[in-house]
């Protein structure tokens, strides 16, 4: 935009989605995914005059059960009521046998609905999960109207979330959630420039030859999420060649980061999409608290400007990014590089 704001949209409504605790291996440490992310990029891009703020809109359910089994909205929708204000789940594993449904634990339900113990539910989770949702959606139907750039400031955030699995601090898998919103204008390209491979993305689009997904993150032999993300992923059925990956060291820095990310770009420009989304996390910072990538703030606005270059009407869904004093100044440089 000629003034140099974009659409931003938000909501508040995740909030009271507030862990405390993450388990890892039965020992609970601090929950880095907390309610003041979003509001810290919100403030730091309303006081560069770069955003232009909208409140998200509702959307029906069935956008999220396009997605997601039913089955599994409907069971965090229904756990989470069940819960104390100030409560907090933790899945008690992850099950596969569908029997662990009858028990009288609701913990151990949520075993079935879970890939891990880091997406712990609280009465708030299902509000916030579904505003993030709406979040991208709001962001998305502006995209298909031939806006060239929105951001989408989801909480929690979803590229981890699978069909019917909740792990990694998501539940609903927001940018794969907006990409089925644009479908209908032509063909859609994720591209995730998160940290973490998104293997809720890479898994809900892997057959598929109308939505491209391209991930830069860090490679799973060292990192989270460890199952998904090596380079021979590469898709399945009429899909085999519609999914890229492409993991990098422990330290990488700006430059080696931008060499990638320039290929990965080259390979959306091969696909010619109608649309892009980025998975966009700032947890590729040097400061992050979880990560081991070396960018500094400024490196975002090179992130930014490449994208841009692509030329594609484009929604920014916010996914991770836990340097709470890096995520204001991060966030202005890479929206500022945005035309
Ligand atoms: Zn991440």
């Amino acid at each position: 935009m000629a003034d140099g704001r974009i659409p931003v949209v938000w909501s508040d409504a995740h909030v009271d989605h507030a862990p405390t605790l993450q388990a890892i291996d039965g020992v609970d440490y601090p929950h880095p995914e907390v309610p003041s992310r979003p509001r810290l990029i919100r403030e730091a891009l309303v006081e560069a005059d770069l955003a232009d703020l909208i409140t998200a809109d509702p959307y029906d359910d069935g956008v999220v059960d396009r997605v997601h089994a039913p089955a599994y909205r409907q069971f965090i929708d229904e756990a989470c009521a069940e819960l104390a204000v100030e409560e907090q789940l933790t899945p008690a594993g992850v099950s596969a046998d569908a029997a662990v449904l009858s028990s009288d634990s609701l913990a151990v339900r949520a075993s079935y609905f879970a890939f891990g113990t880091d997406a712990p539910l609280m009465r708030a989770t299902y509000r916030a999960a579904r505003s993030a949702a709406d979040v991208a959606l709001t962001g998305a139907v502006r995209v298909a109207s031939g806006a060239p750039h929105v951001l989408a400031l989801c909480r929690p955030p979803g590229h981890h979330a699978e069909h019917d699995r909740m792990g990694g601090f998501c539940y609903f898998n927001n940018a794969v959630i907006a990409a089925h919103e644009l479908l209908p204008v032509g063909r859609v390209a994720i591209l995730d420039v998160d940290y973490h491979h998104g293997n809720g993305s890479q898994h809900l689009t892997y057959d598929r030859r109308d939505i491209l997904y391209v991930s830069l993150h860090a490679d799973p032999r060292w990192a989270y999420p460890g199952f998904s993300g090596t380079s021979v992923e590469r898709g399945s059925g009429e899909g085999e060649g519609f999914n890229q990956n492409y993991p990098l060291r422990p330290g990488t820095a700006i430059d080696d980061y931008a060499a990638t990310l320039s290929e990965a770009c080259e390979r959306i420009a091969a696909f010619a999409p109608a649309r892009l989304v980025v998975s966009l996390g700032f947890d590729t910072h040097a400061d992050d608290p979880i990560a081991s990538f070396a960018l500094r703030s400024e490196d975002f606005a090179r992130i930014g400007a490449e994208i841009a270059a692509l030329d594609l009407p484009t929604l920014h869904v916010l996914e991770g990014g836990y340097a709470l004093a890096r995520l204001g100044e991060s966030a202005v440089s890479y929206v500022g590089a945005l035309p």
